[in-house]
């Protein structure tokens, strides 16, 4: 989402005449966009921003803006730590981000002269369908600095997808924090999937994250037939343990999840998820049970993170559990996950796929494994092989 955004106003920085730099020196803008789910996120958000009021110094007439969640949650008195700031632009701003800018008075209004080309590289044309959330995680700093759901339209969104297309993006990314609680009177998120597939010159639609509760048998009868429907699904699960869930208020057991997981697998779709570890009433066994859920589910790969508590949640709170314990649990799980993605990764041995080409000779699979060909291809072109072997999490591809 993060990246979409910052796309989104870069384009806006583009129709003002600036151009992108990878390269400090040679920018005469930076624009810092931030996460503020855990504090780890926020720190490194705030310490790059420090070492960028020496980078201000060094020439006239530089800016910075600094945005997204940590800018919202933080701020306009980030101005008072940090001087050389000249913008703040909170993630539920993104929409008025041009009149902030307008507004602020330091930069040129925008010309359609600077609109020529504002392809981003790769494959990928990310679209925004939802912002904000409406659950109410119990660790999670999300509902507050996003806001409630607010869906996109359905109109905007074909058009801006099939603008997409058109410009050269084989597959659509769609975007939103429970993107799948998507919803317009009565049509519905596997519609909107099924209606984006169908727009001309795309060949791959797939979206993150969704959230468990809206994978439901309606939903997976509406898309398993659409093969444009990448057969894969990052599905955030958190815990193994029920009364962990219970206690982080995600809606669901282990039960219901387990249900919704090989539903999902049945239908060819590989899962991959998050998962947090050292929740403040998470016991070793609870830990079991999130290993136990691990591996009965088989994900393909897993974000595993350390509980980071966030001021305002209602975990916050809750008395912490050692450092030590979150350290050895996170240790224990990222190595059962690397376990099971080179599983993943072993068992497409023989398999037949279709490759789409983000580099000449690598590309990924539709259920979203990593795979390397033999001969180059033109990126963005759909390649049909099969598996030869897997080395570690890379599928090595006959031809
Ligand atoms: N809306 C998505 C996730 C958004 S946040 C969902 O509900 O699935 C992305 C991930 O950050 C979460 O899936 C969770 O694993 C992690 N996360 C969120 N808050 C956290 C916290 N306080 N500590 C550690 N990890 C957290
Ligand atoms: Fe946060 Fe839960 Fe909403 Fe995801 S569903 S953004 S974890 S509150």
């Amino acid at each position: 989402m993060n990246l979409a955004d910052s796309e989104e106003m870069a384009a806006h920085l583009q129709l003002r005449g600036y151009t992108k730099t990878e390269n400090l020196d040679d920018a005469d803008l930076v624009l810092v966009n931030t996460c503020t789910v855990r504090d780890h996120a926020e720190h490194r958000a705030l310490s790059f921003l420090g070492r960028l009021r020496q980078w201000k110094r060094e020439k006239c007439g530089r800016k910075i803006i600094f945005a997204g969640c940590a800018a919202q949650r933080l701020g306009n008195k980030l101005k008072k730590t940090f001087p050389q700031l000249d913008l703040v632009s909170g993630a539920k701003e993104i929409d008025g981000f041009a009149e902030l800018l307008d507004a602020s008075g330091f930069f040129p209004p925008e010309t359609a002269a600077h609109a020529a080309n504002t392809k981003e590289t790769g494959v990928t044309g990310y679209v925004t369908i939802m912002r904000g959330c409406d659950f109410a995680c119990s660790y999670c700093i999300v509902p507050s600095v996003r806001g409630p759901v607010q869906c996109l339209p359905s109109k905007d969104i074909l058009a801006k997808a099939a603008q997409k297309a058109n410009q050269g993006y084989p597959e659509i990314m769609l975007l939103g924090q429970t993107v799948n609680a998507w919803k317009e009177l009565d049509k519905t998120f596997a519609d909107l999937l099924n209606d984006v597939s169908a727009l001309p010159h795309v060949q791959r639609v797939r979206f993150v994250s969704p959230h468990p509760a809206f994978i439901t048998p309606q939903f997976l009868a509406c898309v398993e037939n659409n093969a444009k429907i990448a057969r894969h699904i990052h599905l955030p699960v958190q815990s193994g343990s029920s009364k962990v869930l219970r206690d982080m208020k995600r809606g669901y057991t282990r039960e219901t999840l387990l249900e919704k997981l090989d539903a999902l697998k049945a239908r060819g779709f590989a899962v991959s998820t998050d998962l947090i570890v050292g929740f403040p009433t998470e016991t070793e066994e609870d830990f079991e049970d999130t290993l136990s859920l691990v591996q009965q589910a088989g994900f393909s790969a897993a974000y595993c993170f350390k509980y980071s508590p966030r001021a305002g949640t209602p975990a916050a709170q809750m008395p912490l559990l050692p450092e030590k314990t979150l350290e050895k649990r996170l240790n224990i799980l990222l190595n059962k996950v690397k376990g099971l993605a080179e599983a993943a990764y072993g068992a497409q041995a023989g398999k037949k796929k279709e490759v789409l080409m983000e580099t000449p000779n690598k590309g990924r699979t539709s259920d979203n494994f990593w795979a390397e060909t033999k001969k180059s291809y033109t990126i963005g072109t759909i390649v049909c092989s099969e598996v030869d072997q897997a080395k570690g999490t890379l599928l090595l591809m006959r031809d």
